[in-house]
């Protein structure tokens, strides 16, 4: 048998399940099983297999039919063009988090002229708080998860880009007040917490329910507990907030920013037209 007959029949395995990307996914678990790039997948058709590699490739395949994230299984995603590692504790990265860190690039060098704090809550694989020191050389960041695995693998993602700029938190950051509150300079605040209502995660893709973190993803029963508790404990201090949000809750979110002192500077709407990045700020 060679790669090519392997190939045939995960597409037959995983057509069974999915209708769309079917070839495409079969291509990424073959060149990830066997290690190969693009330019050499034609060539590697035509290897031979032994009986080993082919019960592996199809263990792969069986795993994406039971909706595990084809990200999970490669163990890594692509976020700005750059590979970061993913593992099935952190949430897999979102086109929608790109809109987040754009526009974090864009406002940040509207307030700060050089070296600032910035602060992650809930930072998951790293991406965001690396894309952001990767732009931004002068900046250091206190960034911080709840949960065991973000600091494994953001600590790994952060080595793979030579950053040494983050201080990765394994703690909470609503614990998390005295050790930036004496600060009297602008802090920038970035986060894509978790925001969809509790009741809403059962109609979720089983890829995302059965899968991913809940912990990321949970936002309790109006999704917006995170953003309220978020102002309440930045309000004493000076800061530039970008947020990522979910459908339906800008509005919200603009109104109890308000009644905590922060006004919204820009609304950046995602690719369905959904308002999905907010951008606040308290400084007089
Ligand atoms: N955008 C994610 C989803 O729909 C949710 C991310 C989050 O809660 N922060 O799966």
């Amino acid at each position: 048998m060679v790669v090519a007959d392997l190939y045939r029949q995960m597409v037959v395995l995983l057509r069974s399940v999915f209708t769309d990307n079917v070839e495409f996914e079969v291509e990424c678990l073959l060149k990830h099983y066997f290690k190969i790039n693009s330019a050499g997948f034609t060539e590697h058709l035509r290897m031979k297999i032994s009986y080993n590699q082919y019960q592996s490739c199809l263990e792969l395949a069986k795993r994406r039919m039971a909706h595990e994230p084809l990200d999970y299984i490669l163990g890594n995603s692509e976020f700005m063009g750059r590979l970061y590692d993913v593992g099935s504790g952190v949430l897999i990265p979102r086109s929608e988090t790109e809109l987040l860190v754009q526009e974090a690039q864009c406002v940040i060098p509207q307030f700060f002229s050089s070296a600032f704090m910035g602060i992650e809550f809930g930072f998951g694989s790293g991406i965001i708080s690396i894309e952001l020191a990767l732009t931004f050389s002068d900046s250091s960041w206190l960034s911080f998860d709840i949960s065991d695995e973000p600091v494994k693998v953001a600590t790994k993602n952060a080595q793979r880009y030579d950053i040494t700029s983050i201080d990765w938190k394994h703690m909470d950051f609503f614990e998390s007040k005295s050790l930036w509150q004496d600060s009297d300079q602008l802090l920038f605040l970035v986060a894509n917490p978790p925001y969809i209502p509790t009741k809403d995660l059962k109609l979720l893709h089983k890829s995302v329910k059965n899968h991913e973190p809940l912990i990321a993803l949970d936002g309790g029963e109006s999704g917006l507990v995170m953003y309220q508790n978020m102002f309440s404990l930045c309000q004493d201090n000076e800061f530039l907030i970008c947020l990522e949000c979910g459908i339906n809750q800008s509005e919200s979110i603009i109104n109890f920013a308000s009644e905590f002192g922060f006004r919204c500077l820009n609304k950046v709407f995602d690719y369905q037209q959904i308002p999905r990045v907010l951008t606040f700020t308290n400084q007089i």
